[in-house]
């Protein structure tokens, strides 16, 4: 059987004309002297969180967002940043707030949750809060109405980029790998309400390959580098990299072996350059809605 090259999903393309428009939408809040803006929560000296967060302040410059950082020592408690939180959340100039994770090891999983939970849900423009998670399944589907809350960035990235590629998802067979809070769970609710048949993969799955082979779209969540391969995919199917590794080298790599899949399947977003400008541009437009909605 021939094997053809895939068609890759451009992510810095579709990012770009995704912030085009949050730009319109912001100047249009302008005329109603609403400036949207973003405050953001760093803790400690994480290097890949700086660099996150100053993705995020360019971004947000791009498009007219402005941006607070709150920084914190590694040192900081608990209570500290309960205070910020409420501090942000009574802030009327504040549209959206965002933890940077992870926070430092010190802090529990659970502490590191308390403080995303913290958060008022019509400030949660991570899409992080239980509230919001929950309203992805319990909506009517109707894009961005008041009642669906926020969804989470990457997911609604990758949700974007497949729409883009693909048109209606209706069907379609969707295999989610990752069960994370941040993409994969998200991820698999989103695809079901978008009509598709969702399979959701995890570390205790049996046999990952057979799931695969029945695949039309396949989104890999699972943090580890170049995990899929050519041979457990089949070509018809439309794969988007969520995972980001730097290799030795100083390369970036995802979740899926791009150079031997991308020979194979049908089409395939890239790392970098896919799901990564995406998961921002969705942060600029789950910022410019919620300072919409305060209208
Ligand atoms: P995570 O570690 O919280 O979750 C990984 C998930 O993968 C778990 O549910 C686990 O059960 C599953 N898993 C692990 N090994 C597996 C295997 N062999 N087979 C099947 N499932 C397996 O990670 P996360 O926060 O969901 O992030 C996943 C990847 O995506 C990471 O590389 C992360 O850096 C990247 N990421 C990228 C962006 C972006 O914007 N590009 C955003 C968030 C996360």
């Amino acid at each position: 059987m021939t094997q053809g090259t895939a068609t890759l999903i451009n992510g810095t393309q579709i990012a770009k004309s995704l912030r085009q428009d949050i730009k319109t939408r912001v100047a249009r809040l302008k005329e109603h002297s609403i400036i949207p803006k973003l405050a953001v929560m760093l803790v400690g000296g994480h290097p890949p969180s700086e660099i996150y967060v100053k993705y995020k302040q360019k971004a947000a410059k791009e498009v007219g967002i402005t941006t607070e950082i709150h920084h914190f020592e590694e040192s900081v408690d608990l209570d500290t940043l309960y205070a910020c939180v409420d501090q942000l959340n009574h802030d009327s100039s504040v549209h959206g707030i965002l933890v940077q994770l992870p926070l430092p090891k010190k802090f529990s999983s659970q502490e590191m949750w308390s403080v995303v939970e913290r958060v008022f849900p019509s400030k949660d423009v991570d899409g992080l809060h239980p509230a919001n998670q929950g309203l992805i399944s319990f909506s009517n589907g109707a894009a961005h109405s008041p009642e669906q809350g926020f969804v989470a960035c990457t997911p609604l990235g990758c949700l974007h980029l497949l729409k883009t590629h693909l048109g209606d998802l209706e069907g379609l067979h969707a295999v989610v790998i990752g069960r994370s809070r941040i993409v994969g769970q998200p991820m698999a609710n989103l695809l079901t309400k978008a009509n598709a048949t969702v399979t959701l993969c995890h570390s205790r799955t049996r046999d990952l390959e057979r799931h695969l082979q029945i695949a039309d779209v396949i989104v890999v969540a699972a943090g580890i580098p170049k995990l899929i391969k050519a041979h457990t995919v089949p070509e018809k199917a439309v794969i988007i990299d969520v995972g980001i590794h730097r290799l030795e080298d100083g390369r970036l790599c995802g979740d899926v072996d791009f150079a031997e899949v991308s020979a194979k399947v049908s089409a395939i977003s890239p790392v970098p350059g896919g799901v990564g400008p995406m998961t921002i541009a969705s942060l600029m437009n789950n910022v410019c809605l919620a300072a919409e909605r305060s209208i």
